[in-house]
C-alpha cells in the first residue's frame, strides 16, 4: 500500500474513532438531562448564581443538579446549624473519584456544616465486597479513615463511624423501619412484586440502615431536625426519595440532595470502579503503578497527533482530562486548550502523572499521623431517645 493511501486509511480510522467518541458524550450529556428531569431535580446554575462562594465542583457543573439546596443556602446565610451525611462502602483503599466527593464535602465543613461519615462495613459484607465482616473493619480502620482525616476535616465537626462498631446505628434502623412501606420501596426502586434481582430482604437491610444513617443528625443527641444535605451519584436517589418520605412520617425536615457526575474510569469503561483496578487511581498506589495506569488510559484525543491538532480533542469524555479539572486545576482551562488542538494526550498525561504522583505522595505522607488521630473522629454518641 502506497504511504498515500495508508495515510488516507488513517485519517478514516481518526475519524470514525471521533464519531464514537462524540456519541459517548451526546449519551452523557442526555443521560444527566434526563435523569435530572426525570427525578423532578433542579441544575445547579440558580444556586451557583445566589451563593457568594460556590465549589469549584458547582462552578464547574461537576455538581450538577439537587433538590432543595435552597434550605441549605438559608442555613448558610443565616449561620443556622446544617449536617451533611455521605457514607461509603470499605471494600478497597479510597480512590479519586472518592476525593472529589471529600472535596465537595470539606467545601461544606467551611460553610458550618457538621459532617457525618458512615463507614457502610455491614453492606461490603453483605452484598460480598468483602470476604467477612472482619476484613471489612480492617480496611475501614487501616485505609479509609486515615485517608479521610489526611484530607483535612476539623475533627470537631466530623463525625465518623463504622457501622458494626456503632451500634446504635441498627436501633435507629429498627425506628425508622417502622416507617418503610413497601409500597414506596417498589416505587421509588422502579421495581414489581414479580421482579427478580436482588434479595429483598438485603434491599429492605440496605435500605433500613442508609435511612438511619440519614436520618441521624436531626435525633435529638445532635439537636433535633434540621437541614440536612446528602451528596450523591445519581444512582443512589431512590434512598434520598425513601428517606424523605420517612423523615416526614417522622417530623423531621426531608433530606436535601445534592448531586455530582460520576468520574469516568480510566479505562473509559464507564464510571471508576473498585470491580475494575485499571479504571482508578487508589490513593495508595505507588508512583510506578501510577505511572503504567496513566499511560495506558484512554484519552478523548485522536491516535493521529495531527488530526487532533486540528480537530480539537473531546475532554468531556476524556478521563485524564476529567482527573486534572476534578482535582488539579481551578478552572476549565485544560478542557479549552484540548478542544482547541492547543493541547495534545502525550504532554497531557505527562502532566497529569506529575501532578497526580506529587499528590499522592503528599497523601501517602500525612497517614500516618492521620491513624494517631482516629480516636478524635470516631462518633460514639449513645442514642437514647428512642429506648
Ligand atoms: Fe484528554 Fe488531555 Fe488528550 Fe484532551 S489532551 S483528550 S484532556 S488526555
Amino acid at each position: 500500500m502506497s504511504q498515500e493511501n495508508k495515510n488516507i486509511n488513517l485519517e478514516r480510522m481518526a475519524e470514525e474513532d471521533y464519531k464514537i467518541k462524540f456519541s459517548l458524550r451526546e449519551k452523557e450529556e442526555r443521560y444527566y438531562k434526563e435523569k435530572t428531569k426525570e427525578f423532578g431535580l433542579k441544575t445547579i446554575d440558580r444556586f451557583v448564581r445566589y451563593v457568594p462562594n460556590p465549589s469549584k465542583y458547582m462552578r464547574m457543573n461537576i455538581t450538577f443538579a439537587h433538590r432543595d439546596l435552597e434550605l441549605i443556602a438559608d442555613a448558610i446565610a443565616n449561620n443556622k446549624p446544617w449536617a451533611v451525611i455521605s457514607g461509603l462502602n470499605p471494600s478497597g483503599p479510597l480512590h479519586l473519584g472518592h476525593k472529589a466527593v471529600f472535596d465537595e464535602l470539606l467545601w461544606m465543613q467551611e460553610n458550618g456544616a457538621e459532617i457525618f461519615i458512615p463507614i457502610t462495613n455491614d453492606e461490603s459484607y453483605v452484598v460480598g465486597k468483602t470476604k467477612s465482616l472482619a476484613e471489612s473493619r480492617r480496611i475501614a480502620y487501616e485505609s479509609v479513615i486515615p485517608s479521610i482525616i489526611a484530607m483535612g476535616f476539623n475533627a470537631e465537626k466530623t463525625h465518623i463511624f463504622v457501622d458494626s462498631d456503632y451500634l446504635d446505628i441498627y436501633n435507629i434502623a429498627m425506628d425508622v423501619s417502622k416507617k418503610i412501606t413497601l409500597n414506596k420501596i417498589f416505587k421509588v426502586f422502579g421495581l414489581s412484586e414479580s421482579e427478580e434481582g436482588e434479595n429483598p430482604g438485603t434491599m429492605f437491610y440496605r435500605g433500613a440502615v442508609q435511612l438511619a444513617q440519614i436520618l441521624l443528625p436531626q435525633y435529638e443527641e445532635f439537636g433535633g431536625p434540621k437541614p440536612t444535605l446528602v451528596p450523591v451519584g445519581i444512582d443512589q436517589h431512590p434512598y434520598i426519595l425513601l428517606s424523605r418520605d420517612v423523615a416526614e412520617r417522622k417530623g423531621f425536615i426531608p433530606p436535601a440532595e445534592l448531586v455530582l457526575k460520576f468520574l469516568w474510569g480510566l479505562d473509559g469503561k464507564g464510571k471508576m470502579s473498585a470491580s475494575r483496578e485499571d479504571s482508578m487511581i487508589f490513593l495508595t498506589d505507588e508512583p510506578n503503578s501510577v505511572i503504567k495506569k496513566l499511560k495506558r488510559a484512554y484519552t478523548g484525543g485522536s491516535v493521529l497527533g495531527d488530526y487532533q491538532k486540528e480537530h480539537g480533542g473531546i475532554p468531556e469524555i476524556c478521563p485524564i482530562g476529567a482527573l486534572r479539572t476534578y482535582h488539579f486545576e481551578l478552572d476549565n482551562r485544560i478542557n479549552e486548550q484540548c478542544s482547541s488542538g492547543e493541547l495534545l494526550c502525550g504532554q497531557c498525561k505527562k502532566d497529569t502523572i506529575e501532578q497526580v504522583v506529587e499528590y499522592l505522595i503528599d497523601h501517602q505522607r500525612k497517614l500516618p499521623e492521620a491513624r494517631k488521630r482516629i480516636d478524635e473522629f470516631l462518633l460514639r454518641k449513645p442514642i437514647k431517645s428512642i429506648l
